[in-house]
């Protein structure tokens, strides 16, 4: 039998990845919000999700102050068409700010026991009709992206699991008459 390689404990848990870093501080305001799923998405480079041209799209800027456009949109010069960063993604067609779908992703990622809208409801202030269409789609973005796709493949690790129940006593006859203490180890039991 081959030894089993297992990696050092608390190597994996203790680093939180960039992201996980940047998701808290994106939730606490929409411009932080959108900037991050900008650039998860695109990475310094738009591409306009109407008619997929890369490095023709800008932001638009209110005429008065100059600043972002309020909603945040994007303009292809190719195509002409006014685009966010929702458009074409599982955020779309949505008013939820991206503040809350920061959140709902954060929570998805990072919740050991998963978490329920009614947890997201009460953290975001969405409803909880909106908090459940939100997780339903992050649910079902996660999920693989096609039905004959298996959901795990190759090596599979996995940290703090429990598989079965609370340990039950068992018969004396089950255990071949040997009653079990303190320091019994099936080993020394079978030496004659
Ligand atoms: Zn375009």
């Amino acid at each position: 039998m081959s030894k089993i390689e297992r990696k050092k404990p608390g190597k994996v848990a203790g680093a939180r990845s960039e992201i996980e870093k940047r998701l808290p501080l994106a939730c606490a305001d929409e411009r932080a919000a959108v900037e991050f799923m900008e650039e998860q998405r695109w990475n310094g480079e738009p591409a306009c999700p109407k008619c997929g041209v890369v490095g023709e799209c800008y932001k638009m800027t209110d005429a008065t102050t100059g600043e972002r456009n309020a909603r945040f949109l994007w303009r292809c010069r190719a195509c002409g068409k006014q685009f966010t960063v929702k458009v074409g993604t599982i955020m779309e067609d949505s008013p939820i700010p991206l503040t809350a779908w920061c959140y709902g992703f954060w929570k998805a990622c990072s919740s050991k026991k998963g978490v329920s809208a009614l947890q997201i409801q009460r953290q975001t202030g969405l409803s909880y009709k909106s908090a459940l269409f939100m997780m339903h789609r992050i649910r079902w973005a996660m999920g693989p992206a096609n039905e004959a796709e298996s959901k795990l493949t190759g090596v599979v690790e996995f940290d703090e699991t429990y598989v079965g129940g609370r340990p039950r006593r068992r018969s004396m006859k089950a255990d071949g008459g040997v009653r079990k203490g303190p320091g019994w180890d099936s080993a020394s039991a079978r030496r004659p």
